[in-house]
């Protein structure tokens, strides 16, 4: 049978004379890649990035190879100059790439360390399409949005399956069906499907079922609608998806499945469920994964003990996620406060955290723009424990300052994370080392004792976007420490910032106390620090962000050690040791060595 494969050999000697532009990546072989793509249909917020990165965990847990990637509609070029108030937190991989928080979804669902490959925006298409026009890449043709603008989205998706050699790759589309910014993403992928040939290619729509409280029951139109708009784009769902906040019942996926030309068995419920990592069990019990299995025909490649045991380790965090006894209360002393997902990743090295202790990790919220010394004692009452997060700018600083020298003084654990790193030591500068007028110059420029100034090679950038210090770094770690214990000699973590600790200030602080236990290995930055067990039970700092790199089964040692230390702090019968390690102890599965 004839299929879009035939395409390329019929163009293949027409030198360029052709309505076509397909051009193909080094090394790729079409046909032999599978993709499952996701849409959204009738809003947005249903939670796409958890559904995707869920069903790609369950796929990953049968041994085949998953690359996940995210097509965002916005002509930035990267996440890194939005607001994380409107958009989210910004998430930094390791190869520094600033990105959509649904990024940092996809890592720790599938416990994989992703890159610029698995992260796609508007912008970079268009840059890409008028880069290539300047240099006559194109020369004799107008540029088009089909086929070129198309061209280019495919040819994205075929790079990152030749650098990933993934057995599949997962494509969430941004937004939702019939918005005009991802509508060209939509057509890429309509062409994707016929060039890739039968069965290649895995639709998902995913779809909201309403349940208005004045009627008591659900209703489909809305969903029938969005999936409308989704045929009329020339693309067939081949399995639907109905988030609904209550099981979706059988009379409705039929009604919908009637609509959609979607055989009843491949409409599924996925309501409301109390932690995103009980969805990969919820889709598996509804038979999402065999359905994707079956129609991209990838039954010989499932591998059933892997299936198992990574079914077994995943179901020793959940039982610790219900399980958990003691309760501890984090404060998260923020200017963001009031829109969780500008810490989302925060909250997740907490609930890890708290799953390797046993315990339910409560956060709450706490705005520091109107804290001062006289009333931070009160927004303290009920924490056993404080985060003093990264931040850009002014506002909220001396109540951030304020909130570190209560916890310092009153031994309250508590650990600063980049802008909170920051002001800690500002703070120590200003209340230990009696450097009264202590500052950073990103808050103060003219201030007589900048302990916090610009990073050397940040004078010379100009110009905002993707020139912070970013992504991964080696940290050498001070022996006898107790980020020694946490690492060993050797960390990485990831960075994204401007300002640090001036080095000119680093013996006075030293001579007060401040242990710096980690430090870049080229450059005199300081990474981490720490006090004394004999002068605080739990005072630390990064210039880092951890929160980025804590996985469900490694939490992040210093979220570890933060929750261990307000366990300490809450429950006077909680005597247990302080240890660092992965959730599900390496010496019992029969692979690996024991850790010590
Ligand atoms: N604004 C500070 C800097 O640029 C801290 C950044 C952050 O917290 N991510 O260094």
């Amino acid at each position: 049978m004839m299929d879009g494969r035939d395409i390329f050999d019929a163009i293949r000697d027409r030198s360029g004379d052709t309505e076509f532009y397909l051009p193909l990546p080094a090394g790729y072989q079409l046909g032999s890649t599978k993709y499952v793509v996701v849409f959204g249909t009738v809003m947005s917020g249903l939670g796409k990035g958890i559904f995707s990165s869920s069903l790609a965990k369950c796929l990953q847990d049968k041994g085949l190879m998953v690359a996940p990637v995210k097509l965002e509609g916005y002509l930035n070029i990267d996440a890194g100059t939005l607001n994380p108030f409107r958009h989210g937190e910004v998430f930094v991989l390791d190869d520094g790439t600033e990105c959509d928080m649904d990024l940092g979804t996809y890592e720790r669902a599938l416990d994989q360390n992703l890159t610029q490959l698995n992260f796609v925006t508007s912008g970079q298409i268009y840059r890409r399409v008028l880069e290539r026009e300047r240099t006559g890449g194109y020369l004799g043709r107008d540029v088009q949005m089909i086929p070129h603008v198309t061209g280019e989205v495919k040819n994205r998706l075929r790079e990152l399956a030749v650098a990933s050699r993934a057995d599949v790759v997962f494509v969430e589309i941004g937004g939702t069906v019939g918005d005009v910014e991802n509508a060209y993403y939509i057509e890429a992928v309509r062409q994707l499907a016929f060039e890739e040939g039968q069965r290649s290619v895995c639709f998902v729509a995913l779809t909201y079922v309403l349940e208005p409280a004045i009627l008591g029951e659900q209703k489909s139109k809305a969903a029938q609608l969005g999936i409308r708009r989704l045929l009329e784009c020339g693309i067939q769902p081949h399995i639907i998806a109905c988030r609904a906040q209550n099981p979706v019942t059988r009379k409705v996926r039929e009604k919908i499945a009637l609509f959609s030309n979607v055989p009843p068995d491949r409409v599924f419920s996925m309501h409301d469920c109390e932690s995103v990592y009980q969805i990969p069990e919820m889709l598996r019990a509804a038979g999402y994964d065999r359905a994707v299995i079956e129609w991209l025909q990838l039954e010989s490649r499932v591998d059933e003990s892997a299936e198992k045991r990574a079914r077994e380790v995943w179901a020793r965090y959940l039982a610790g996620l219900r399980a958990a006894e003691r309760q501890v209360t984090i404060g998260i002393m923020g200017k963001y406060t009031a829109v969780r997902d500008a810490y989302a990743s925060i909250l997740k090295a907490l609930e890890h955290a708290g799953v390797y202790w046993g315990c339910k990790v409560q956060v709450r919220w706490v705005d520091t723009s109107e804290l001062t010394s006289d009333n931070v004692a009160q927004a303290f009452r009920g924490l056993n424990g404080i985060i003093v997060p990264g931040a850009f700018g002014t506002r909220g600083s001396e109540g951030k300052i304020a909130c570190l020298r209560h916890a310092r003084t009153t031994g309250l654990p508590c650990l600063g994370i980049c802008y909170g790193f920051q002001m800690a030591v500002v703070e120590f500068a200003r209340n230990v080392c009696g450097l009264t007028e202590a500052n950073s110059t990103e808050i103060d420029s003219e201030c007589r004792h900048p302990v916090i100034n610009l990073l050397p090679e940040q004078r010379r950038i100009e110009g905002l976007g993707g020139t912070m210090r970013l992504g991964g770094q080696d940290i050498v770690v001070k022996e006898g420490t107790l980020a020694y214990r946490m690492f060993g000699p050797r960390a990485r973590m990831r960075f994204r910032h401007r300002y640090e600790v001036d080095p000119r200030y680093v013996p006075q602080l030293e001579a007060g106390g401040l242990v710096f236990s980690g430090r870049s290995p080229r450059a005199e930055i300081m990474n981490v620090f720490e006090l004394p067990p004999d002068v605080h039970p739990y005072y630390v700092g990064t210039q880092a962000h951890p929160e980025l790199t804590s996985r469900p089964l490694s939490p992040q040692p210093m979220f570890v050690g933060l929750v261990h230390a307000a366990l300490r702090q809450a429950c006077p019968d909680f005597r247990e040791p302080l240890t660092f390690g992965p959730l599900v102890v390496p010496s019992e599965s029969p692979h690996t060595e024991p850790v010590s």
